[in-house]
């Protein structure tokens, strides 16, 4: 048996245990090389891999290079230009800070660097298999920095096991250049897998921006890295107070995905997967996405470094933030601020009813215009048929647009003189009947629009309580108390929220242990509604304890459960005159794609789809 006495390991092990932690696959790597070339003002990055980043990763960069007598430091545990004392661990503004990465990557991997400083002469050379009797030699480089790392984990075997396919480690590197991408439009990026170019995108800006990205310079970038067929439709958001600033390009609802996957996350310019955060913008879009759909967001928050500790999770994927619900409350507010302003359920137009001068088609130089333009493929939603093709323009749909509040007519990157013309106005609308007293039918000149009949309503009732709190805070007495049995349980939360549900214009007697006794509900209630009404406050009420604390959240699902029970249904056969009311209503709300649960209202046909059905186009 060994002896089990204390001894200090040796460096390239300790190297190594610290390697497991941070690096975990080739992308980990890559990572670490990316960040280090732009901490060091890289404007261009060349970024080779081959079999994935398992048989080589090789980053080069133009940036400042490193000293001569630093390069041996550079792969040496706890070597770092970036930190100095430990204060300076609660202000990091650089992406690196610990000096492990180039020690950790060395030791597991043949490793090689190749710097120079502009003032140098020439280059120094390091290179060394697994961080043991670095050699290093001077050699002609150009300025800047090159890191070549092969054959990763040849001394860990464990770890190599662990490695997937070399088609899924580049899916991986990918999308870690992806975000860097994203954060730092001021760098040029080119990607080669197997000698083959994959990614040549240009820089947008020539300088990194010390504020939130440009409006256009993200636009651009977003184009260029995302393949996403949606993101000309995308919203700017712009908010900021005393916590931090929030910006970035964020999904309309209508084209989410059933996968966070594409909600790409920064704080201070670095890539996160936090829940804080993500949490927060989910919170902005509340009541526009149905459970198990996600938003595209490519969403920036930054604040003052030491109000957030980046410091907490190996890959510094996950944070710490000193005020975790003022940040999501900015996030969120950001969000709705822009889903308001935007008004869009899409009608698309064909090219052809548009001059063309208004129209420009869907690609990375368009991305500047002001229009919010997707090709026909984009609207996933879109009922179009065509094959080839065709843009259409999201036209912001403005119910009763003069009675729209100041400030709350049009996106602010859609002027409103660029604005097509195709404001709907109802009385253009004639009813055309409904369709299994469910969906009402419309029409004008060009088009057929289908309408969900409860959703349309529920979310004209969502937003009229929005506007005036007297129509749900009013209570309308009954004549007669409704009695809706409930376990003792359930009769336990009703009791403890008797006095917030009053609030909403639900007032109850206790019965105890057997159930409640409605006394008055809000007066756009329908009758018929009672007993799944308060099954539905309960559940939200049961879903946001207290203690948890968030009222707006139990507010808005409190609003949105009163319009449902409030609105007609689906299947219920309704009056001409009762379509008509509903038309009325519908001028006086600017906010109408979806109901506030999430689903779609609106489903438009443009008779020129009608007429490509019957081969008449
Ligand atoms: P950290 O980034 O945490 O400081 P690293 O191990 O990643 O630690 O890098 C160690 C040091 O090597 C850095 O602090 C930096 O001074 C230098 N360095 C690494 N990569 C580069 C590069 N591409 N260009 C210039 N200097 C670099
Ligand atoms: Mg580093």
């Amino acid at each position: 048996m060994r002896e089990s006495r204390i001894l200090l390991l040796a460096d390239p092990v300790i190297d190594k245990i610290a390697a497991g932690e941070v690096i975990e696959r080739p992308s980990s790597v890559l990572k670490e090389l990316l960040e280090n070339a732009i901490d060091a003002g890289a404007t261009s990055l060349r970024i080779e891999l081959e079999e994935g980043g398992r048989k080589k990763i090789l980053v080069t960069d133009d940036g400042s290079g490193m000293h001569a007598e630093d390069v041996p430091l550079a792969v040496k545990r706890h070597a770092t230009s970036k930190l100095r004392t430990s204060e300076d661990l609660f202000c990091i503004s650089s992406m690196g800070f610990r000096g492990e990465a180039l020690a950790s990557i060395a030791s597991i991997s043949h490793f090689s660097l190749l710097s120079r400083r502009v003032e140098a002469q020439e280059g120094i050379k390091l290179e060394t298999v697994g961080n043991e009797n670095p050699s290093i030699y001077t050699r002609p480089a150009p300025v800047g920095t090159t890191i070549q790392v092969q054959d990763l984990f040849f001394n860990v075997p464990v770890r190599e096991k662990f490695l997937k396919s070399a088609q899924v480690e580049y899916a991986s590197c990918f999308e870690l250049v992806q975000s860097q991408a994203l954060s730092n439009p001021h760098i040029s990026f080119t990607l080669f897998h197997n000698g083959k170019e994959k990614i040549s995108w240009p820089r947008i800006s020539s300088e990194p921006e010390t504020g939130p990205i440009a409006e256009s310079t993200l636009r651009k970038r977003v184009q260029q890295v995302l393949t996403s067929q949606e993101a000309g439709s995308f919203l700017y958001v712009h908010e900021e107070n005393q916590y931090g600033c929030f910006f970035g390009l964020v999904s309309p609802p209508g084209v989410e995905k059933a996968t966070q996957k594409n909600m790409w996350t920064f704080v201070n310019s670095r890539w996160v997967k936090d829940k804080t955060i993500r949490y927060g913008m989910l919170r902005g879009y509340h009541s526009h996405l149905l459970k198990g759909q996600y938003p595209q967001v490519v969403g920036f928050f930054t604040c003052e470094p030491s109000l957030v500790d980046v410091n907490v999770h190996p890959t510094k994927a996950e944070l710490r933030f000193q005020y975790a619900a003022e940040v999501q409350s900015l996030l969120a507010t950001g969000i709705r601020k822009a889903l308001r302003s935007a008004h869009w359920a899409e009608e698309p137009q064909a090219v052809s009813h548009t001059p063309a001068s208004h129209m420009p088609s869907f690609s990375a130089s368009s991305m500047q215009q002001t229009s919010r333009n997707v090709s026909v493929d984009a609207l996933e939603t879109s009922s179009f048929g065509a094959k080839e093709t065709r843009s259409f323009t999201f036209a912001p749909l403005r119910m009763g647009a003069s009675k729209a509040p100041a400030g709350m007519s049009a996106p602010s990157f859609l002027p409103v003189k660029e604005a097509p013309a195709s404001i709907l106005d109802w009385d253009q609308f004639l009813f055309q009947g409904s369709w299994f007293d469910c969906y009402l039918i419309f029409s004008d000149e060009t088009r057929v629009l289908m309408i969900d009949q409860h959703a349309f309503h529920e979310r004209i009732l969502y937003e009229k309580y929005l506007q005036d709190p007297t129509l749900y805070s009013l209570c309308q007495p009954l004549l007669i108390p409704h009695l809706i049995a409930f376990s003792p349980e359930e009769v336990a939360l009703f009791a403890e929220n008797q006095a917030q549900l009053a609030s909403y214009g639900c007032t109850y007697g206790i019965l105890e242990g057997k159930g409640i006794e409605v006394t008055g509900v809000p007066p756009l209630l329908r009758r018929q509604q009672f007993d799944t009404l308060f099954a539905s406050l309960l559940q939200e009420v049961r879903n946001h304890p207290h203690e948890s604390g968030m009222p707006a959240t139990l507010h808005h699902q409190v609003l949105a459960t009163l319009a449902c029970h409030s609105a007609v249904r689906a299947g219920e056969k309704l009056e001409e005159s009762h379509v008509h009311r509903l038309k009325q209503e519908a001028q006086g709300v600017d906010f109408v794609h979806n109901c506030p649960h999430g689903r779609r209202v609106f489903k438009w046909f443009n008779r020129s789809e009608v007429e490509g059905w019957f081969d008449r186009t």
